[in-house]
């Protein structure tokens, strides 16, 4: 411990019990409680602190979880017991925006929206917006890929990283990538780190690039009293040649409970709703705005609002962000499910999801990032009813067996974690769990960065 306090300041490290307990949670289901209570936090202060606790963690084989603001739906920063949890928050500086050349270097612990407000002063845009943006951090998402709902135009996190400074698990610190739009040199090992959920290395800077600002959006509302046609209407409006910035799905199950937490006036008796974006030049958007209204129509809308003004648009998206909390009002336990299909599957998808809460009798409700084949398949639940928890873990077996059968992927956004672990060989097979493994053995060897992930 003296060694610990000596790379960081005692002031940095955390040993209450108290405060250890606080970090056995993220804002997954899975909690680690007493039994998985860490032996300290610490909160390093730079890359070589980073580095010289890792060597330390290395020699004496001590599990290290890196964290960000602990906001992962996979239990990715789920500590075991006896390990450190290092926290990267205060390493929050934005080292700078390079206006001439639309890239901004940060350190891994700032917030996501503040980095995004800072580039914003300067005209600049950086796209990926996870839901979670006013609490999560750079690293956070860099570490899992972050998406969100501007993902159907502008791709999500890896798209925008164009170089990390990051630390081995043996405590290298290493440069990856470069402050260029091209980078070949080498193995691609910014690629390589990005996802990889905190197990191969901690990153502690990160490159990205940056894009105009779109001078102005649309958004719109389309009302659906048919969940078949609005999922439908999500492939119809792409093959009209018009990409969405978002193109987000709620079941009538989320309309509901969102209303119920925010009231805008959302359409309560609808069965589904597309909420829709479109952004750029103000001489195309209303061209744009108007083939995406006419499709919505043609697939059998029964009403789509276009925003008025910004204040109508800001509450539509308000409204959106807080779906997440309406919906814990409804159970205590919330498991936000991301499988993710081809977009044109989104329907078939839809049905089983269905089909799979009618047959284990459980609640589920559909929100989805639909522009990306994205789909939250959340179940409401209550993980004290260890009889009604058993069925939701066999509707969530079915749910990936059904999103793998129709070649998706089992997450798009929120990593594998703990929650998917025991899924992964079905997505991988054999030879791709092998090629993990060994890169996760060559990095580290004494397999102590986030040990019990992927
Ligand atoms: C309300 C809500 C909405 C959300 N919406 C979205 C969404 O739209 N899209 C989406 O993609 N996700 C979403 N999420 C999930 C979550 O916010 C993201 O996964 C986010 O990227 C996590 O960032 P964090 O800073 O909280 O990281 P943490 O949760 O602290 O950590 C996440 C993982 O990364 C590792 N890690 C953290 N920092 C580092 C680092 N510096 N170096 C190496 N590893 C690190 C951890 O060990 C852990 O495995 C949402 C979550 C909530 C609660």
């Amino acid at each position: 411990m003296a060694a610990i306090k000596g790379i960081v300041g005692a002031e940095n490290v955390l040993e209450a019990y108290e405060d250890r307990y606080c970090y056995t949670y993220d804002a997954s289901a899975v909690t680690a409680g007493r039994e998985g209570t860490p032996a300290l936090v610490v909160y390093p202060g730079s890359a070589a602190e980073v580095s010289a606790l890792l060597v330390l963690a290395n020699a004496h084989k001590i599990p290290v979880i890196p964290r960000g603001a602990g906001s992962n739906v996979s239990g990715g920063s789920i500590p075991r017991a006896g390990a450190m949890v290092m926290v990267l928050t205060r390493m929050n500086r934005i080292v700078i925006i390079d206006r001439r050349n639309m890239i901004a270097e940060a350190e891994a612990g700032v917030i996501t929206a503040d980095f995004q407000a800072e580039v914003e002063k300067l005209g600049l845009f950086y796209p990926p917006d996870p839901a979670s943006k006013a609490f999560s951090t750079l690293g956070g998402n860099v570490a899992e890929c972050a998406g969100g709902p501007r993902g159907a135009k502008y791709g999500v996190t890896r798209d925008y990283v164009l170089g990390l400074e990051a630390v081995l698990p043996t405590g290298e610190i290493v440069k990856t990538g470069a402050r260029t739009m091209k980078c070949v040199a080498g193995y691609d090992l910014t690629r390589l780190i990005t996802g990889s959920e905190g197990t191969l290395a901690v990153v502690t800077k990160v490159i990205v690039k940056l894009l105009p600002l779109p001078e102005a959006k649309k958004t719109l509302l389309a009302v659906f009293a048919d969940m078949d046609r609005a999922a439908e209407t999500v492939s119809q409006v792409f093959m009209a040649g018009v990409v969405p910035t978002t193109l987000e799905l709620l079941d009538n199950i989320y309309i509901r409970n969102i209303e119920e937490y925010v009231h805008i006036g959302l359409p309560v008796d609808a069965e589904a709703v597309l909420l829709i974006e479109v952004d750029g030049d103000p001489a195309v958007l209303d061209k744009q705005a108007g083939i995406i209204a006419r499709i919505c129509r043609e697939q059998g809308a029964t009403e789509v609002k276009v925003a008025r003004d910004a204040k109508e648009a800001d509450e539509l998206w308000v409204a959106r962000r807080a779906a997440f909390a309406a919906m814990s009002r409804v159970r205590p336990t919330v498991i936000g499910e991301d499988c993710t299909v081809p977009r044109d599957r989104i329907p078939e998808m839809v049905r089983a999801i269905r089909a799979i809460a009618a047959k284990y009798d459980i609640i589920i409700a559909v929100l989805g990032h639909a522009g990306d084949g994205n789909l939250h398949a959340t179940i409401l639940t209550d993980e004290r009813d260890r009889e009604e928890m058993a069925r939701v873990e066999q509707a969530a077996a079915e749910i990936f067996t059904a999103t793998l059968a129709m070649d998706g992927t089992l997450t798009g956004e929120h990593g594998i974690g703990l929650v998917k672990k025991k899924y992964l060989p079905l997505e991988m097979g054999e030879g791709g769990m092998m090629a993990m493994r060994a890169i996760k053995r060559a990095l580290d060897p004494n397999n102590i960065l986030n040990p019990d992930l992927i």
